[in-house]
Formats: C-alpha cells, sequence, structure tokens
C-alpha cells in the first residue's frame, strides 16, 4: 500500500484542497495549483523514477512504508479494526481503522493520502469536492450552538471546535430505469334524496395503469460503522451534479474512508424502496374514486447503474461523560452548508430553567394570594 502526501511543485511542502477556490494550495510556499497542474506535476514525477529508480527519497519511505504494512498487516487481522502505517514525511507511525482513506500524521500534520486503500475496485468513480471552507464551518457551528440553550457547555468549547473535520464518505449513487404497472379496483359512491328516500349509487371501475421510470440519485450509505448514525443522511441532499471524476488530490486535507458495503448487499432494499416509488407514482394518476384498492403491482427495473462516490461532510462527535457513553454529533453538508445534529441536553441546565420556571409560578402564585 501506498501512503502519499501530495506535493508542493514548487517547494515539496504537502498540499491541501481549498474548498474555497477549489485549487490546492501550498502553506509553505503560499502557492496555488490547479488540479490539472497537480495531476501533470506527479504523472511526470512517476515517470522521471521510473526511469531512475534507485535515486529519489520518495521511494525509499514508499518501500518503507510497504513493507511495514506487511508485517503490521498480519499483527492487525488478529485485531481486526486497527492497521499502522508510515508518515511518508516524518515517518512517525499512523494508526488508521481498517477504512481510513484519508487522514492526517499525529505528529506532523501533514496531510496523508492511503493511495491503495481507493484503488483497483475500491477506485471511487467520482468525488464531490468540498465547497465550505473550516472557517465558514467553524462560524456555522459556533452560530447554531448559541441558539441551542440545553447542550453542556464543553460541547461547543476550543477543543470541540479544533475537532471539527472534514471528512470524504463513501456512498453508492444509483441511477436505474424501470417498467411498471398497476392493477386496481376503484368505487365511486353518490348519494342523494329525493324527498323521503335516499339514493345510492356505486359505481365501480377496473384501472390499469402502466409506465416506464426513470429513477436518479438514489444515495446509500456504503460505510457499516455509519449504518446506526444517521448523521450523513440528515445533511442530505448533495448536488451530485457537481461531483467530478475521481482525483486522490481532493483528499489531501481532509479525512477519507474507504466504503465497506458492497452494492449487491444493498440491491434487494434499494429494489423494495424503487418498486415503492413506482407504485406510488402509479397510483397518483389513478384520478379520483372515493376507494381505490391496488390488486396488483410489478416493476422490473431495466438498467441500473450505480456509481462508487464520496460526499463531503464536516463533522464534530461527542462523547457523553457519562455511564452510557452515548456518542451525540453535528454534521454539515460539506457542499451546501446544510446542519444537523443530535446533541447532548445537559439536565443541569434544563434544571436551572425548570427551576426558574416553578419559581416564577411560585411568585405569581404568592403574587396572586397577596392580591386576594
Ligand atoms: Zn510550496
Ligand atoms: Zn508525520
Amino acid at each position: 500500500m501506498e501512503v502519499i502526501t501530495h506535493k508542493c511543485p514548487n517547494c515539496g511542502g504537502a498540499l491541501t484542497f481549498d474548498p474555497a477556490d477549489q485549487k490546492f494550495h501550498c502553506p509553505y510556499c503560499l502557492s496555488i495549483f490547479t488540479e490539472a497542474e497537480v495531476s501533470e506535476f506527479e504523472a511526470k514525477q512517476k515517470a522521471a523514477q521510473m526511469v531512475d529508480e534507485d535515486n529519489s527519497t520518495a521511494t525509499e519511505t514508499t518501500e518503507d512504508a510497504a513493507s511495514k504494512d506487511t508485517t503490521t498487516e498480519t499483527e492487525a487481522s488478529a485485531e481486526g479494526t486497527m492497521e499502522l502505517y508510515l508518515c511518508p514525511s516524518c515517518g512517525a507511525e499512523i494508526v488508521t481503522d481498517t477504512t481510513t482513506a484519508a487522514t492526517f500524521c499525529y505528529y506532523c500534520h501533514n496531510p496523508v493520502v492511503l493511495q491503495g486503500r481507493l484503488s483497483g475496485k475500491f477506485l471511487p468513480d467520482k468525488v464531490l469536492p468540498f465547497a465550505i471552507t473550516k472557517e465558514e464551518a467553524v462560524e456555522s457551528f459556533l452560530n447554531w450552538s448559541q441558539k441551542k440553550w440545553f447542550v453542556p457547555k464543553d460541547f461547543f468549547n476550543k477543543d470541540q471546535v479544533a475537532k471539527l473535520t472534514g471528512v470524504y464518505f463513501p456512498y453508492w449513487n444509483v441511477n436505474a430505469q424501470a417498467d411498471g404497472g398497476l392493477n386496481g379496483t376503484g368505487t365511486s359512491l353518490r348519494v342523494w334524496i329525493v324527498g323521503d328516500i335516499e339514493y345510492t349509487e356505486t359505481k365501480q371501475y377496473e384501472v390499469r395503469r402502466a409506465g416506464r421510470f426513470r429513477f436518479s440519485n438514489l444515495v446509500k450509505n456504503a460505510l457499516s460503522k455509519n449504518a446506526q448514525q444517521k448523521m450523513v443522511e440528515s445533511v442530505q441532499p448533495f448536488q451530485l451534479e457537481q461531483a467530478v471524476n475521481f482525483k486522490d488530490q481532493y483528499l489531501a486535507g481532509f479525512q477519507a474512508e474507504k466504503r465497506d458495503i458492497e452494492y449487491q448487499t444493498l440491491a434487494p432494499d434499494v429494489e423494495q424502496e424503487l418498486k415503492g416509488y413506482g407504485e406510488n407514482l402509479l397510483k397518483n394518476t389513478v384520478g379520483s374514486f372515493t376507494n381505490f384498492s391496488v390488486q396488483s403491482s410489478h416493476l422490473e427495473l431495466t438498467d441500473t447503474k450505480k456509481e462508487y462516490l464520496l460526499l463531503p461532510v464536516w463533522l464534530v462527535t461527542y462523547q457523553a461523560d457519562d455511564d452510557r457513553k452515548k456518542t451525540f454529533y453535528y454534521a454539515m453538508n460539506g457542499q451546501t452548508g446544510k446542519v444537523a445534529g443530535i446533541l447532548p441536553i445537559s439536565y443541569k441546565k434544563l434544571g436551572l430553567v425548570a427551576g426558574g420556571i416553578f419559581a416564577g409560578l411560585l411568585a405569581l402564585f404568592m403574587g396572586v394570594a397577596y392580591l386576594l
């Protein structure tokens, strides 16, 4: 596995992707590059390395990392969830989850990309680059937090803000075509009165509907540790038409996760969900009856296209300091800025307000008593 840091073509510093201008910045010499410029530079570097194999320090580090990788992977498999790599900049060990695809070195803070995690069959089709900068995310987080009274103070302290992290999460995006049909019975009732007699007219219709559907952008989570945490679902939708062909430069300066849920696992649920949408769409064309009941319906997917893509989310998580150790979070769509969160509640703060209300009522009551 190759552990790399995308390097500045000018000075060799570690590049990071800047959501503000969608370009790559070097914090050392302040150079700015486009994706095309970085790709071209890296392609040339690679070609140069291949010609002159035993020269470059970069290859040395890589080989070092690779050998370390094989030794630790056997250890890791016993434990299962953690793996070790060497930072290409300072040589320190980087501990990662098996799904981590991009992270920071804990010691030198250089952004590193674990290239092997997102290659071969795990190479994403597309990535939706961050459009919201960290500064904007922090400001929004603080604004939002001020409106939440019952949240414990330490949820919004400086450490928490520092933990605000941009993460690319893995998703499946499904586009499909389908043919569907629906059979049912519609009943119309008409009631009228002439003199003392009430007349009821019942008309029954046999209804058949058929249609061809095109479903687009059904987005499904592809990371199992995200399954219980609805944090990413709650900040949807993303404007997927702005996604670009995947280049791992976009991950520089962010964290990224690779998928561990395959599409086959999701396929039955996706089919069921689309069937539901199809039936509803057909039902909506039925017209107005007093009563309509579906006898049978069917939907066949004729063409399913799936894409593996990475979507951007700013995230803070917080583990409650009580016995339950529940994890709370604040999440923000890294493209549109939509926020969502499940926040801890401080019972102390809540108690103070309840006490305040009680005292207020008591005062009011006493006031009334006094008046009487
Ligand atoms: Zn530079
Ligand atoms: Zn390092």
